[in-house]
């Protein structure tokens, strides 16, 4: 059963431009997700999102099922009419913000129990509540309920993590609907014996598309490099290669080399609202004093709403009167610039200029 279409056009290497075909739209890989946490990618309405390219984005299925309850946003057409979002939809499937946010939670092979971070009530998700959750917010892609190996594990603590994870993805496959393609989460920590294991196990089950997560979550950069190069060629190449929550473009370059198609991560949005910009010329703290009386734009080479409107010292004026339209015009130009920068790298593979692209980049933003 698969309920998305997915085609590899064009390989650089081992870089590739993808497209993922689902019942709510088309998109291109290399994809970058924007994330929609509470259901909103925040500071931005759909309109905007679709006018920057946005062709997809992901919402946190933790937060929507604590705040305000999954039942609610199937009772009102579920996630894409709640938030008037017609495009895919991507959820993941709680496990990683169990583990990093909520507190008090107890891991057992059935699921795992934890505390609500906004009302200390006590909770329990495991594999079909995971799916009952994600079926309930009908988003496009459900991904399997993951044990997140934290960082560092030892040896028999990411095995453990990685069978947990393998029994979930079994139950959490049995119960994929037909309308939701499911995707499959590699965990193993750093040891590559365990991520070959987990591949191979997760590909025997059979997944819509295959994940990476586990990385980015306090390992060295050139650990998690290395896992980045060591696992994407192992992943089928007839199904989508998603890199969980990695979202900083020098590791984006070396992923998509590696050959992964899709991301997500907070970073573009955040940042953004904390005053960091990406530009043509690397990153830009707005609240730097050199732009008090700077007419010009933040990125001349950037076609967004605000580059095009405004100039450096109004920019640096809202941010530091800490004025809502700070956050709605640095996150429309850190998005639009982000979605921009996919939609070049996508045309660098196509004409065989990708290596060309990355070094360039890179130095840019030097990983
Ligand atoms: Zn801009």
């Amino acid at each position: 059963m698969s309920i998305t279409e997915f085609s590899v056009i064009k390989n650089d290497s081992n870089a590739r431009a993808c497209v993922l075909e689902t019942e709510r739209g088309t998109v291109h890989t290399p994809a970058f997700m924007p994330v929609g946490t509470m259901g909103t990618v925040k500071a931005m309405s759909p309109d905007e999102l679709k006018e920057m390219g946005a062709e997809i984005i992901l919402c946190n299925t933790y937060h929507l099922y604590l705040r305000p309850g999954h039942e609610i946003i199937k009772a009102l057409d579920g996630i894409h009419g709640f938030m008037n979002w017609d495009r895919p939809v991507l959820t993941d499937s709680g496990g990683f913000q169990i583990f990093s946010m909520s507190a008090l939670r107890r891991i057992g092979q059935e699921g795992v129990h934890f505390r609500s971070h906004l009302d200390g009530s006590m909770h329990f998700i495991g594999p079909d509540e995971a799916m009952d959750i994600q079926s309930s917010l009908g988003s496009d892609i459900a991904m399997v309920l993951d044990d997140c190996t934290p960082y560092p594990a030892t040896y028999d603590c990411a095995m453990d993590s990685l069978f947990r994870t393998i029994e979930w993805a079994v139950r959490c496959k049995e119960l994929q609907k037909e309308d939701q393609a499911l995707f499959g989460i590699v965990q193993g920590s750093l040891y590559e014996d365990l991520r070959r294991k987990s591949i191979e196990e997760l590909v025997d089950i059979g997944f819509d598309g295959y994940a990476v997560g586990g990385l980015s979550v306090g390992e060295p950069k050139e650990e998690m490099h290395k896992m980045i190069y060591f696992t994407a060629p192992l992943l089928p190449y007839e199904r989508p290669r998603y890199l969980m929550g990695i979202g900083d473009l020098g590791d984006v370059l070396k992923a998509v080399e590696a050959g992964f198609d899709m991301f997500d991560c907070v970073m573009p949005t955040r940042n953004a609202r904390n005053g960091t910009l990406f530009t043509s010329r690397g990153r830009v703290s707005i609240k730097r004093e050199e732009f008090k009386r700077d007419p010009g734009p933040l990125d001349p080479e950037c076609g967004c709403y605000t580059c095009r409107n405004y100039s450096l010292a109004y920019l640096r004026h809202l941010f530091l009167s800490k004025e809502i339209l700070s956050m709605r015009l640095n996150t429309l130009h850190n998005l639009h610039f982000y979605l921009k920068f996919f939609k070049d790298m996508r045309a660098s593979i196509i004409s065989n200029r990708f290596p060309d692209f990355k070094r360039k980049w890179e130095e840019i933003f030097r990983a």
